[in-house]
C-alpha cells in the first residue's frame, strides 16, 4: 500500500525554518513537486528524488505526476512556500487526487506572514490594541469577494497581513485609508523574509508607497499593517503587569 501523497509547507524561505518531519519526508521521498517560482531550492540540496518545478505546469499536468507517483507505490512530495493552507491553490489539488482514490496528507509549514511577524520583531496582537490578525489580498487578477474588500476589512482596525499585493502598493494605501485607518497607521514591507537577502521597509501609511516606489521591492513581499507595529510603550501587554491578576499570579499592587 502507497503512503499518502503529502502536501508540505517548506517555510518562507530560510532552508532551516522548514518543520522535522518535512524535513525528513524530502529526504525520503522518491518524487518531489515544488512551487518553484518562491521555495527556496537550496531546500532541495542533497535529495534523492525526481524533482519536477510546477511553475511551468498545469493543474492537470500537477495530479498526473502525483498519481503516477502514487500508483507506482512512491512517496511523492507536492512542496508549497509558506504553509500550504494559505494561497496555495491546494484545494483543487486535493480534489483531484480525491476524485482519483488517492489518499493525501498536509503537514504544515511556517507561513511568510509570520516570518514578517519575526523579521520586523512585532508581535501582532498586542492587547487592548489589537487582538486580531487578518491575513488577506488585495484584488488583482484573482478577485476578492467584495466584504473582503481591503476598505472592508479596513474597519475592524486589526493587524492585517496582506499578501501577494506589494505591486498594487498605491491601491493598497488607498483602501486602507479609505475603509478608516489613519494616514499615520505603522505599516511595513517585508520582502523575501527569512532569506540571506530579506528586505525591511518600515513607514506609514501615508509614505510607505512611495518608499516601496523608490525601492526595487515588485514581488514576494509581506505588507503588515496596525497599530501593534507601533512603538508606543502605553500600548503594552497587561499580562505580565504587576497591577494584573491572573490564573498563576496574584496582582502586587
Ligand atoms: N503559502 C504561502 C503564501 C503563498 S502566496 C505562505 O504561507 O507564506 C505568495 C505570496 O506570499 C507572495 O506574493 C508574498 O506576498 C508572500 N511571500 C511568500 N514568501 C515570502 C517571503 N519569504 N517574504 C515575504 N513574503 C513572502
Amino acid at each position: 500500500m502507497s503512503t499518502p501523497v503529502v502536501f508540505l509547507g517548506a517555510g518562507p524561505g530560510d532552508p532551516e525554518l522548514i518543520t522535522v518531519k518535512g524535513r525528513r519526508l524530502l529526504d525520503e521521498a522518491d518524487v518531489i513537486v515544488y512551487a518553484g517560482s518562491l521555495v527556496n531550492p537550496v531546500l532541495l540540496d542533497g535529495v534523492q528524488a525526481e524533482i519536477h518545478d510546477s511553475a511551468s505546469m498545469t493543474l492537470d499536468e500537477v495530479l498526473t505526476v502525483l498519481c503516477d507517483a502514487w500508483q507506482a507505490g512512491k512517496k511523492a512530495v507536492r512542496l508549497h512556500t509558506g504553509d500550504p493552507a494559505i494561497y496555495g491553490a491546494t484545494r483543487e489539488q486535493m480534489q483531484g487526487l480525491s476524485k482519483k482514490g488517492i489518499p493525501y496528507q498536509v503537514v504544515p509549514g511556517v507561513s511568510s506572514a509570520l516570518a514578517a511577524a519575526a523579521a520586523l520583531q512585532a508581535e501582532l496582537t498586542v492587547p487592548e490594541v489589537s487582538q486580531t490578525v487578518i491575513f488577506t489580498r488585495q484584488a488583482g487578477r484573482t478577485p476578492v469577494p467584495e466584504q473582503e474588500s481591503l476598505r472592508n476589512l479596513a474597519a475592524i482596525q486589526a493587524s492585517m497581513c496582506i499578501f501577494l499585493s506589494v505591486s498594487m502598493i498605491d491601491k493598497v494605501v488607498e483602501e486602507l485609508i479609505a475603509g478608516g485607518y489613519s494616514g499615520d497607521t505603522p505599516i511595513a514591507v517585508v520582502e523575501k523574509a527569512s532569506w540571506p537577502n530579506q528586505h525591511i521597509i518600515r513607514g506609514t501609511l501615508a509614505d510607505i508607497a512611495a518608499i516601496v516606489r523608490a525601492s526595487d521591492i515588485r514581488k514576494t513581499a509581506m505588507i503588515v499593517v496596525g497599530q501593534a507595529l507601533s512603538d508606543d510603550p502605553t500600548a503594552a501587554s497587561k499580562l505580565y503587569d504587576a497591577g494584573f491578576s491572573h490564573g498563576y499570579r496574584k496582582s502586587s499592587k
